[in-house]
């Protein structure tokens, strides 16, 4: 297991309230705990974190600033790379690359980066009343459309809106984050911090329409005027796990079923779902996704066991994120793969797996050889399994049209976002202005 990152260091809602509430866990710092946390970070030679942050934000000279108390300032160097900062230092808080990167390792204990850039975000969100200024415009604007608002959208929207471009984001579905708001349960990204970071990228000129079922990128660009078209798409939403017995009654894959708690779980803190309640609840995966709908069914009452094909220190979470689901009653059975789905009178009834055994080490990587006659049952009710990435992720242009296609970290699609920003900048620099 990596050693820990510091996120713990930060106060936590009690376990026995999480356990059916999708209030957020983490809490937050006071102002002297997080000037008192930011007085770790040793400012090393070698600046590793910044490079583990896949949007590579000025990690040691924004701590600096908290140490200083001038959380405005830390502010303004987090939001030159990081247009989203109280989102990305939630979400990225489940295995945040640059905590893992860090050099300091007092106690096995990292600088907690996440947590103290998640205090300025919140305490610069809650200090600034974004509607009071009017929105920043530009009579001379170029004009991009943006089509969908999760991650990769907004991080282009407000990368161009910063060029100077007026652009406006088309989002299908009723709130603003697409993935974000859609499938990211309440405990670990409340509406509220969303909604603040939303508020600061309209104050910076982005318009946002939502149940917006706008045309066809084509359309967009010869009948509305826009310049450029940027399409942040989302990929393997809903995908189904490839196992016999998925259409079994009581099973769900991880995105149906999140999507379902989060449609509840924004207005609610408390939700009554008593056809979870007491039943035992087999998670099939090894990722934030499957700790996310773990944590979630086990809120509704279930007794929830995790099954993943990897080594603890494996998983694709990061250490605090563990501690949490464990500290929550979720049980974890590792090194075990599922091979079926039983099933009886058409519902789930149990899981058919086999151990693994793990050759290799966590520098070289792991390998997951089966074990012979290992075969066992867990029993279930409900099954929740969570299908392969898979990690899709291309950028294209023509004639105007740059598209995203991922199924990557809130942070790694931000960073693709701006990317694109800058490759829309540079086309629309190139054509003669009609
Ligand atoms: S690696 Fe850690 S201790 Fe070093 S500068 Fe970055 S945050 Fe500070």
């Amino acid at each position: 297991m990596e050693g820990n990152a510091g996120s713990d260091r930060m106060p936590l809602l009690n376990p026995k309230v999480r356990k059916n509430s999708f209030l957020e866990v983490e809490l937050g710092y006071t102002p002297e705990q997080a000037m008192e946390e930011a007085g770790r970070c040793a400012d090393c030679s070698d600046k590793t974190c910044i490079s583990g942050c896949p949007l590579n934000v000025n990690i040691p000279a924004f701590i600096a600033e908290v140490a200083r108390g001038d959380f405005e300032k830390a502010y303004e160097i987090i939001k030159e790379r990081n247009i989203l900062p109280a989102v990305c230092s939630r979400v990225c808080s489940v295995n945040p690359k640059c905590e893992r990167a860090c050099f300091r390792r007092d106690g096995g204990e990292r600088v907690s980066i996440a947590a103290l850039e998640r205090f300025v975000a919140d305490w610069h969100n809650f200090n600034t009343n974004y509607g009071a200024e009017p929105a920043k415009e530009s009579a001379a604007a170029r004009r991009i459309a943006v089509i969908g608002s999760g991650p990769a959208g907004l991080a282009c929207a407000g990368e161009l809106a910063e060029r100077g471009y007026e652009v406006t984001v088309y989002e299908e579905g009723p709130v603003a984050g697409g993935e974000l708001a859609e499938n990211m349960p309440g405990f670990r990204l409340p509406e509220s911090a969303l909604a603040r970071d939303i508020a600061s990228l309209e104050a910076l000129g982005v318009e946002i329409i939502t149940d917006s079922r706008c045309g066809r990128a084509e359309e967009l660009l010869e009948v509305e005027g826009y310049e450029a078209v940027y399409i942040a798409g989302r990929s393997k939403l809903h995908a189904e796990a490839d196992i016999k017995g998925a259409s079994l009654k009581g099973v769900f894959s991880a995105d149906c079923f999140l999507n379902w708690v989060c449609s509840k779980n924004k207005e609610k803190y408390y939700i009554d779902a008593p056809e979870f309640k007491s039943k035992k609840a087999v998670v099939l995966g090894s990722g934030a996704k499957a700790l996310d709908a773990a944590r979630s069914v086990r809120r509704f009452g279930a007794e929830v066991t995790i099954v993943s094909r990897t080594a603890e220190s494996d998983m694709k979470v990061g250490p605090n994120e563990l501690r949490r689901a464990k500290q929550e009653d979720i049980g974890f059975i590792f090194l075990s793969s599922p091979l079926e789905l039983i099933g009886r009178d058409g519902h789930v009834a149990g899981v058919w797996c086999e151990k693994l055994m793990a050759l290799g080490d966590e520098k070289t990587g792991f390998k997951y050889i089966p074990l012979y006659e290992s075969e066992f049952e867990i029993r279930a009710d409900i099954v929740i399994t969570v299908a392969d990435s898979g990690r899709e992720y291309f950028e294209t242009a023509e004639n105007g049209i740059f598209s995203f296609s991922g199924d990557v970290p809130a942070a790694e699609a931000m960073s693709a976002g701006k990317k694109a920003a800058a490759v829309i900048d540079e086309y629309v620099k190139s054509r003669v202005r009609v």
